[in-house]
């Protein structure tokens, strides 16, 4: 009797191994796949990585085996379809400005591309924005989850507009973003930028049509202290474009999910700002 019971138990153990086995080898062919799947993103020239990540089981908590490029992408590749090619002026835009892809939520919405090529086209994206008034402004407009979020820390902390009141702070239309940047810069320091030989100016400005305010999801305030920093952080919103102090972009996540997503932090003059890893 003693014996079957042994035997049993041998029998039983051996399943429950050859079980974790076939789990952990089907967890490691996911991993390398999906592994696969965002590097075919990162080298292939305007493909589609999207119609091949739904086909992945995407890990819930990105995978520590990737880096910090390859978390960053996979997390973007649910809202922004084609992955620019590196080098091109796409791929400097999102670099610079394309934190706000991350934003999991799915009543957030994102353009097709980094860069809206016309009023036109801005206009057709803007128009299928909700969008909801930051309180206590005149006709300050962001969209909906953005604005709730703003609107929660700034009843838990006085944070003012950079401007005080104005929509220009807040949701842009092409031609103020254009108008802006030819105020700051020129058709010159535009091919410069295009050509990756100037880039300090996108801390500045955002050349025409690569405005994240054009998102509804961005907007210049007037923050002065840590406290501030913190509740909007806590509400979701963080500091993305390094030294455009009065820029924030809503991202909708915790700071601890930041690193998992592949953000990388940088502080200069004592405020941090938390960088795409591209
Ligand atoms: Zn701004």
């Amino acid at each position: 009797m003693k014996q079957l019971q042994k035997k049993v138990k041998f029998i039983l153990t051996a399943i429950f191994i050859c079980l974790i086995l076939v789990a952990s080898n089907s967890i490691h062919r996911q991993i390398v796949t999906y592994k696969q799947v965002i590097n075919q993103c990162l080298v292939a020239v305007n493909s589609d990585c999207s119609a091949n990540a739904q086909e992945l089981i995407l890990p819930v908590v990105p995978s520590p085996s990737l880096n910090d490029q390859e978390r960053f992408v996979a997390a973007i590749v649910q809202k922004l379809k084609v992955i620019p090619e590196p080098g091109t002026y796409e791929y400097i835009l999102l670099r610079s400005y394309g934190a706000a892809f991350v934003n999991p939520a799915d009543d957030v919405k994102l353009p097709p591309t980094v860069l809206l090529n016309s009023e036109e086209e801005t206009k057709e994206f803007q128009t299928q924005l909700i969008l909801q008034k930051v309180v206590g402004t005149n006709n300050c407009y962001l969209q909906k989850a953005a604005a709730d979020a703003l609107n929660k820390a700034r009843l838990q902390y006085n944070i003012p507009l950079k401007s005080g009141y104005g929509a220009s702070d807040c949701t842009r239309s092409f031609a103020t973003n254009s108008r802006f940047w030819y105020k700051y810069a020129n058709n010159k320091t535009l091919e410069k930028v295009k050509q990756g030989k100037e880039t300090k100016i996108l801390s500045v400005v955002a050349p025409p049509g690569a405005s994240q305010h054009l998102w509804g999801l961005a907007i210049d305030l007037g923050v002065s202290n840590t406290k501030q920093r913190q509740i909007l952080n806590q509400n979701g919103w963080f500091q993305t474009v390094v030294k455009d102090v009065p820029h924030w972009t809503y991202l909708g996540v915790s700071v601890e999910d930041l690193p998992k997503l592949g953000f990388k932090n940088q502080v200069v003059q004592g405020i941090t700002y938390w960088l795409t890893p591209l």
